[in-house]
């Protein structure tokens, strides 16, 4: 039985690992169309410092596959405890941001507080996001930092998008508002307080971690960019480049958006066509920056909601240890969303890195241009999903139609969810074993 798995990023290899051990299956073929392994997980290098496609860190809620993430790279693993900061008005605010309240301006303070503890929404049934936010948050977190950050990162706006990523967030306790507002600052989200991260090589050390268990049966080529897929009685046919692959099963793992499109099936119905032209994401422009000074400390990562500032999160690699550390500097690795054929995206790197510049300055971190050592800019087209309104719609019909076609998908493009490592690790760990 041969399986033919569609790109090669982390829910390829993942996927790859755990099917090898099944006894029915002789042979595993991996089909990427860039040069090397790792999509999202690949980490790049500028002048000597490493660094991710927006910085990842390892952790999760499910301890056996962080215990497997953490494994797999065995020694070149590093500790850390999370220190990151909201930016709001030039003042570092503890992450999240309702635990830290009293590092606000005090009318900020007043209107957080007031919002809620005297909450007009809180006994709505919430059907977006903006209205979660407001339900659990009251108007003063929201519209001081949630609702902002949010329209910010996702280029979308909270009230078209479902509530599917923020159902499960607690609403706090009436004490923990008070006490944060009073001065005493909460650790909130325990589950990312600490995290790993590898010593060296960036997130690419996990994928290389993975690649380095996988066995004979599993043949991998890259530069293999698929473009067409047809069903032929039992098997399927692939056309990648100049090739033809003749596989039993397949896995896909490249954008579901684009598959849609290459899958030929003359019975396929328009609504999954639509479905597909329908579902929404975003992408990324990121930027290495390397300046003289140090004004972010001991801290990691800044989140920063105010609309003047083109980055919504900003990053200190140096955090990551004397790896990622380039001597009487500091690297920040800045990150901006867009959305096809907007402002940003229109925007060649030198508007953008004039605007980074600024925003720099705005937030204190320089003083001046004459600051800047060097910087890089890399664009991503697939980042985040976007759970527009009608995301669940969209793709479970697709989903539906791909389960006939006998086809799996699997990873955060492929089946188009909003999923981190861990839930990627296993999500493919589920996949496989449903296939034994
Ligand atoms: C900014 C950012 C920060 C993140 N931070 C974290 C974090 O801190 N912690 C965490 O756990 N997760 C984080 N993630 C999520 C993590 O990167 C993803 O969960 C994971 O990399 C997804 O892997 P994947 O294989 O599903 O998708 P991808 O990595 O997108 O892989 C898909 C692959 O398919 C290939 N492909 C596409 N089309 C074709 C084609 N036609 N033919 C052949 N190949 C094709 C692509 O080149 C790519 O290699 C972050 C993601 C982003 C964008």
């Amino acid at each position: 039985m041969i399986y033919t798995i569609l790109g090669g990023g982390l829910s390829a290899i993942s996927a790859a690992y755990f099917l090898q051990e099944n006894k029915s299956v002789d042979k595993i073929l991996i089909l990427e169309k860039e040069d090397k392994l790792g999509g999202l997980c690949r980490t790049f290098n500028t002048n000597g410092i490493e660094f991710d496609v927006g910085p990842h860190i390892i952790f999760s809620k499910d301890k056996e596959i962080l215990d497997l993430m953490n494994g797999l790279l065995g020694e070149n693993l590093e500790r850390h405890r999370r220190s990151n900061r909201i930016i709001h008005k030039k003042k570092f605010v503890q992450y999240p941001f309702e635990n830290d309240l009293s590092k606000l301006p005090k009318e900020d303070v007043d209107y957080c507080v007031n919002g809620f503890l005297h909450n007009p929404y809180e006994s709505y049934e919430t059907k977006n996001m903006l209205q979660f936010f407001l339900k659990t948050f009251g108007e003063g977190i929201t519209n001081i930092y949630l609702r902002p950050y949010n329209e910010k990162i996702w280029k979308f706006d909270p009230s078209f998008m479902d509530v599917q990523m923020v159902e499960r967030i607690p609403k706090p306790p009436k004490e923990d508002i008070l006490k944060s507002a009073q001065g005493e600052t909460i650790d909130g989200y325990l589950h990312q307080l600490y995290f790993t991260y590898p010593k060296t090589g960036g997130t690419e050390a996990l994928i290389k971690a993975f690649i380095s268990r996988l066995g004979s049966k599993v043949k991998i080529c890259t530069n293999s960019n698929v473009t067409c897929v047809e069903k032929k009685g039992n098997k399927y046919k692939i056309k990648a480049e100049n090739q033809i692959f003749e596989t039993d099963r397949i896995i896909s793992t490249m954008p579901v958006n684009e598959f849609c499109h290459i899958y030929k099936d003359s019975n396929m119905p328009e609504e999954i066509i639509n479905a597909s032209d329908n579902l929404k994401y975003n992408s990324i422009i990121i930027c290495i920056i390397n300046v003289k000074p140090d004004y972010a400390f001991e801290n990691y990562a800044f989140m920063v909601a105010d609309k003047n500032v083109i980055f919504h999160r900003i990053s200190k690699l140096d955090f990551m240890g004397k790896y990622y550390h380039k001597e009487n500097s500091t690297t920040y690795m800045a990150e901006i969303t867009y959305r096809k054929n907007d402002l940003n995206d229109k925007s060649n790197n030198k508007q953008i890195i004039e605007k980074i510049m600024d925003g720099l300055k705005t937030i204190g971190f320089i003083n001046s241009e004459d600051d800047i050592n060097f910087y890089e800019i890399k664009r991503f087209e697939y980042a985040y999903v976007i759970y527009d309104l009608n995301h669940r719609k969209n793709m479970d019909l697709i989903k539906e139609y791909f389960k006939k076609q006998e086809i799996y998908l699997n990873g955060r493009f492929g089946s188009f969810e909003y999923l981190n490592m861990d839930a990627i690790i296993r999500q493919s760990k589920n996949l496989i074993e449903t296939i034994k």
